[in-house]
């Protein structure tokens, strides 16, 4: 089922879902199994399934030279997909990526995910490789996401790179894309954010996933800015527990969202990361309530393959 059509038959239910991220090459997918076994009982009508492109890394090799490598550290996004609809009839949802796709690699992507029955794909823009600083589109590829909406769009109707390719079987392809409360850290504003948002829905996009944000505050206002602006479309908050002390500097750099003073006091009080675990489980229940009281339509949790924090939030929400 397309997500939307998860959410009108939920009867105004708040769903549980979740995202989990490949695992690192040379492993098997049992890690991920063991990760989605144990959020099975909360009924998720659907598993996103993040995707990695490739990275360069440097080798030294003699007289101080250094060999390029362009290596992929967690492929497998479609096989998953596969598996997890195979395994647990749930609608898996790939993750699809401007960076590092031609047109014509999107085209055969695509295709693959129809032939596997695949309703649903998340597309995005992707950030920058690793070791530079601005985002490279590919050159045959696209700048931004709602370039590559466009191109599902344009698939749902028949139509192929090739224009010469008539009558083409039409994919059906329910679009998400995301949305950062907190603006995205390139954007110059978050009113241009937002319109560059609606460009993503006009281009054919049926549901919003947001960033993760840990101040239900910023989603509210977020919502009724996109509101405002003409976004009609399901807006679905990404939710993530913080686990680690670490964490407190590490995310705000890596995703540009704010730690709210109450809850930086509490992880700094903290004597280890079991206690940090703890914080951030009762910290995203708390957060989880006041969505669901809300009327939110799904929430949408970043588990990162770790199951134990979101089995214990869920339990208390859903
Ligand atoms: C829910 C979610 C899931 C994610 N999953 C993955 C994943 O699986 N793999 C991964 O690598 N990354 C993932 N990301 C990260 C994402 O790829 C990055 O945040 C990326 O930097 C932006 O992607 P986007 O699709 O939002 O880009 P876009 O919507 O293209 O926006 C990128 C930037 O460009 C600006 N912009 C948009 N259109 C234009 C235009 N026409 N002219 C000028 N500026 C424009 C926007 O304001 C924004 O600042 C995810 C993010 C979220 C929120």
């Amino acid at each position: 089922m397309k997500i939307t059509e998860h959410l009108s038959a939920s009867k105004n239910k708040t769903l549980f879902s979740f995202e989990i991220l490949p695992p690192l090459k040379g492993q098997n997918i049992q890690s991920i199994f063991d990760g989605i076994d144990p959020l099975m009982e909360f009924k998720p009508p659907f598993i996103d399934v993040t995707y990695h492109r490739e990275e360069y890394v440097y080798i030294e090799r003699a007289k101080g030279l250094l060999e390029k490598r362009v290596v992929r550290k967690r492929p497998g996004t479609v096989g998953i997909c596969a598996a997890i609809q195979s395994k647990y009839k749930v609608d898996a949802v790939p993750h699809i990526l401007c960076g590092g796709f031609s047109k014509e690699d999107t085209e055969n992507f695509l295709i693959d995910l129809d032939f596997l029955g695949i309703k649903n794909v998340m597309a995005l823009r992707g950030d920058a490789v690793k070791s530079e600083i601005y985002f490279t589109p590919d050159p045959q590829g696209h700048n931004y996401a709602n370039e590559l909406v466009e191109q599902i769009s344009a698939m749902n109707r028949g139509q192929f790179l090739d224009e010469a390719l008539e009558n083409g079987h039409k994919t059906d392809f329910c679009v998400g894309v995301a949305g950062y409360p907190e603006k995205h850290m390139e954007a110059p504003s978050l009113e241009k954010d937002i319109q560059r948002l609606k460009a993503k829905i006009e281009a054919g996009a049926e549901y919003v996933v947001t960033q993760m944000f840990f101040d239900n505050q910023k989603f509210f206002e977020f919502e009724k800015s996109c509101r405002e602006s003409g976004i009609t479309v399901p807006i679905i908050p990404g939710l993530k527990p913080i686990a680690t002390k670490k964490q407190l500097t590490l995310i705000p750099h890596r995703f540009h969202v704010d730690m709210p003073n109450d809850l930086t006091r509490e992880v700094e009080k903290c004597k280890n990361n079991e206690e940090v675990h703890q914080v951030g489980i009762e910290w995203c229940i708390e957060q989880s309530k006041e969505l669901v009281a809300a009327g939110i339509p799904v929430l949408h949790y970043y588990s990162m393959g770790k199951s134990s924090n979101i089995k214990a939030i869920a339990s208390q929400v859903f």
